[in-house]
């Protein structure tokens, strides 16, 4: 299996640190707000990579964490005259609710920010005391000038970052490109420190987290793109301090979303929750529509791609649902797969390429289309499309074929050979009010 890892920029052979297991840590939302469909595509991709990693024999741990301390959170709080944990409760939920509406199974662990304060206080204390980070006005700051290869995630050197940088006049820093490790603060929550009262930076929580959780280098660590530089950039700068790692073996990263080929907006009004989308859509459609491109390649979202991929999924589901009435009122109970089954595995095998699966998929369709017209057995077909459709998470409706369904299915069926249309159409009725056709 090969993955594109964004360390090293090149497709490498998939290996773990311990064999079959693997530790997945993907960066979480910070909870000030619902989320849109843009950060929706991390949370569908990265589940399918669980799945699919499990569909391989992984034993996959999978963890992503919820930011709850940020300047967006302590300022929604004051504009809403709240607490900042109220605020936090609200979003983290609504965030949990459209990741399972999303058709996304919920990570393994879901690790909180601030309850690992203690151990971020201990972690910077061992970098100050390491000579990695340094105290100033109350701030404790990153010293990048002792990491050799900085900008080794973004490409980019080091000169070019500092020619590039902003310089504040009130900079206290040694260099434009030392971040915050801890921030002393006036407003919001705050935790005594050796250095004072204030709040860790948001690049430390993270690796912090990741250290707790699995004590090691991880296997793949994932996020947006847009998380890259810097925040990934000194994530592994503080891993490659503390740890002499690059903090996980295999970076990958997921393309932005645009809507209408324009970067999403709140001011500009181009923003879609996804609470709202899945309103008016099917979860399934709005998956299909995110594996319809290759995950390191922006996606452009219109509502005519969008309508395009429900009637997509409206296809797919029908014909699902046809094929599996129809063995199931066989009775046939064959679970072989057919030879589909290869190629979606030397799809997702290649980097996860997602649009040649979708194309599969419309060839298996077509497949039990014909075999059905032929009357030939399909069983295999359907069974390799159900276990395709599963690893993607792109789960079809099974409607109950008991008994009764039975008995007014093959009523149905004798109807129409007799040419009663009366009674055909009576009994088509009940099959459609109970799901089965
Ligand atoms: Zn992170």
């Amino acid at each position: 299996m090969k993955i594109y890892n964004s360390l090293t920029d090149k497709k490498e052979d998939f290996k773990t640190n311990n064999g079959k297991k693997v530790n997945m840590y993907v960066c979480g939302p910070t909870v000030y707000n619902y989320i849109h469909i843009g950060n929706a595509r991390p949370v569908v991709f990265f589940d399918i990579v669980k799945r699919y990693l499990t569909y391989k024999g992984y034993e996959v741990t999978y963890a992503s964490n919820i930011t709850d301390v940020d300047d967006k959170i302590i300022n929604r709080a004051i504009e809403e005259n709240k607490t900042e944990k109220e605020i936090v409760d609200k979003f983290a939920s609504q965030y949990f609710n459209d990741c399972a509406n999303l058709g996304s199974n919920k990570p393994d662990i879901t690790p909180y920010a601030t309850d690992y304060i203690e151990q971020m206080i201990k972690y910077i204390k061992n970098l100050e005391d390491t000579g990695y980070a340094y105290f100033k006005d109350g701030n404790v700051y990153f010293r990048i000038s002792k990491i050799g290869d900085y900008g080794i995630l973004s490409n980019q050197r080091k000169e070019d970052l500092i020619a590039g940088a902003r310089i504040d006049v009130a900079d206290q820093k040694e260099s434009p490109l030392d971040f915050t490790l801890w921030k002393n603060t006036d407003v919001g929550i705050k935790w005594d420190s050796p250095w004072g009262k204030g709040r860790p930076g948001w690049h430390t929580e993270c690796v912090v987290m990741i250290n707790d959780i699995f004590k090691e280098e991880i296997d793949i660590h994932g996020g947006g793109t847009d998380l890259k530089f810097p925040h990934h950039e000194n994530e592994i700068a503080q891993a490659n301090a503390s740890d002499k790692t690059h903090l996980a073996k295999q970076w990958m990263h997921v393309g932005r979303l645009q809507i209408d080929n324009q970067k999403m907006s709140k001011s500009e009004g181009r923003t879609i929750w996804v609470k709202d989308l899945l309103e008016n859509y099917p979860y399934q459609a709005f998956r299909l529509f995110i594996l319809s491109s290759h995950y390191r390649q922006p996606i452009n979202y219109t509502d005519e791609i969008m309508n395009q991929y429900n009637k997509e999924w409206d296809k797919i589901s029908k014909a699902y649902k046809q094929a599996y009435v129809s063995l199931a009122m066989a009775g046939n109970t064959n679970k072989e797969l057919s030879e589909e089954i290869k190629e979606f595995e030397s799809y997702m095998d290649d980097d996860f390429n997602t649009p040649n699966v979708l194309m599969l998929i419309s060839n298996i369709i077509k497949k039990i289309n014909t075999k059905i017209r032929s009357k030939e057995d399909f069983s295999a077909e359907f069974n390799t499309l159900d276990v395709i459709l599963n690893t993607l998470g792109t789960i079809p409706v099974k409607p109950v074929v008991d008994a009764e369904a039975k008995d007014i299915y093959n009523k149905w069926n004798e109807a129409r050979v007799n040419k009663d249309f009366e009674a055909a159409d009576k009994y088509r009725n009940i099959l459609v009010e109970k799901g089965i056709i």
